[in-house]
C-alpha cells in the first residue's frame, strides 16, 4: 500500500530531476506517458492508500498509544493486549458474517437479511448547481435498504420529507415487517444483520418484534440477530448505498420522480439495487404503512423477552 498522496507523476517528476542532476542533462529522460506504462507493468500490485472509513476510534486510540513514544511501557503493554481482544472480537464477527453470506441459506429455509439507513439524499440535485443552492434547504428524501445477504438484491425503502416518521424502531419494524410480509415465506429462519445503533435496532422493540414472528405469529421458525461491532460496520447495505451515491453524482434528480421506477437513479445504479417509495407519486398508493409497534397489542413485550433464548453480551 502506497501513502494516500502518493502520485505517478510526483514521482516521475522526482526522477527526471535527479536523473538531470546526476547526467547533467536539461531534457527529461522518459515521458510521463511512458513512466506510467513501464510503472504499470512493473508494479501492478502496487496500489494507493485511499480514504478508510471502516476505522474505529477503539483502534485508532489503542494503535496510537502504542506508537506513542511518549507513553509509558506499561500503557503500551495494556493497549496490545486491549488492541489484541478486541481485534479478535472484530474478526470472529466478520467471520461469522461471511459464513452466513455463503450459506446457499434459502435452499434450507433459511434467510440471511441485513439492513440500515443510507445517508439522506437531498433533492433536487442538479449537475450545474446554482451557487444561491448553498443557502437553500433542500428536500431531504430517506432512504432505508434491507439486503437479501443470498441474492444481493437490496430493497431500497424510499421515504420523501413529507412522509417521513422519526428514526427509530416504529420505522425499522414497519419497513422490516412490510419485507417479511412479502417477501419470506412463512415457516423459513431468518439470520438478521443490523447495526449497532440502540435508537433503532438494538432495542427492545425490535427483539420483541422478531420473537412475536416466531412465537405468537408464527411466521418465522427460527430468528438470529446480530449486531456489526462498534466502528467496523460496514457491510452489504452500504456498498449498494455506495453505488446509489455514485450514479447521484452524475445524474440530475429534479424530485422524486427521478429517484424512484425503472429509469430513476436507484435502478440504474446497479441490477441488484431494487426501490419502494412510501406513496407512489403517479398512483397515490401508499406501498407500506408506518405502524406504531412501541405500543401495538398485538404482543406484550416482557413476555416475549422472557422466551428469548440465548442472551448475547453486547
Ligand atoms: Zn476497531
Amino acid at each position: 500500500m502506497l501513502p494516500a498522496i502518493f502520485s505517478i507523476t510526483g514521482v516521475h517528476r522526482q526522477f527526471c530531476e535527479k536523473y538531470k542532476e546526476h547526467k547533467n542533462l536539461t531534457e527529461d529522460p522518459i515521458s510521463l506517458s511512458c513512466f506510467r506504462q513501464f510503472y504499470y507493468s512493473k508494479f501492478p500490485y502496487l496500489k494507493k492508500l485511499g480514504k478508510r472509513t471502516d476505522f474505529c476510534d477503539v483502534c485508532c486510540k489503542l494503535k496510537t498509544t502504542i506508537k506513542d513514544k511518549k507513553s509509558s511501557e506499561e500503557n503500551k503493554t495494556q493497549a496490545k493486549i486491549s488492541l489484541e481482544k478486541h481485534t479478535i472480537l472484530f474478526t470472529e464477527a466478520r467471520k461469522a458474517y461471511s459464513d452466513h453470506r455463503r450459506k446457499t441459506a434459502q435452499e434450507n429455509g433459511y434467510y440471511v437479511l441485513s439492513m440500515d439507513y443510507a445517508e439522506n439524499i437531498l433533492l433536487s440535485n442538479l449537475l450545474d448547481e446554482p451557487g444561491t443552492f448553498y443557502f437553500k434547504t433542500r428536500r431531504k428524501v430517506d432512504i432505508f435498504g434491507i439486503n437479501n445477504e443470498n441474492t444481493n438484491e437490496q430493497l431500497n425503502f424510499i421515504i420523501d420529507e413529507c412522509f417521513k416518521i422519526k428514526k427509530g424502531p416504529d420505522s425499522v419494524i414497519s419497513m422490516l415487517d412490510h419485507y417479511i410480509e412479502t417477501y419470506i415465506p412463512t415457516g423459513s429462519s431468518l439470520i438478521l444483520y443490523a447495526d449497532n445503533c440502540c435508537g433503532q435496532n438494538k432495542n427492545q422493540f425490535l427483539i420483541g418484534y422478531l420473537s412475536y414472528l416466531v412465537k405468537i405469529k408464527k411466521k418465522l421458525k427460527h430468528v438470529e440477530l446480530y449486531f456489526m461491532i462498534v466502528g467496523h460496520t460496514k457491510f452489504s447495505p452500504d456498498s449498494h448505498f455506495g453505488l446509489i451515491k455514485q450514479r447521484l453524482k452524475i445524474s440530475v434528480c429534479e424530485s422524486i420522480l427521478d429517484v424512484i421506477g425503472e429509469n430513476g437513479i436507484i435502478r440504474k445504479s446497479s441490477k441488484n439495487n431494487f426501490c419502494i417509495a412510501y406513496k407512489d407519486p403517479f398512483l397515490e398508493t401508499v406501498n407500506f404503512n408506518w405502524r406504531d409497534w412501541k405500543n401495538s397489542q398485538e404482543y406484550v413485550i416482557d413476555t416475549l423477552l422472557e422466551s428469548i433464548q440465548k442472551v448475547q453480551i453486547f
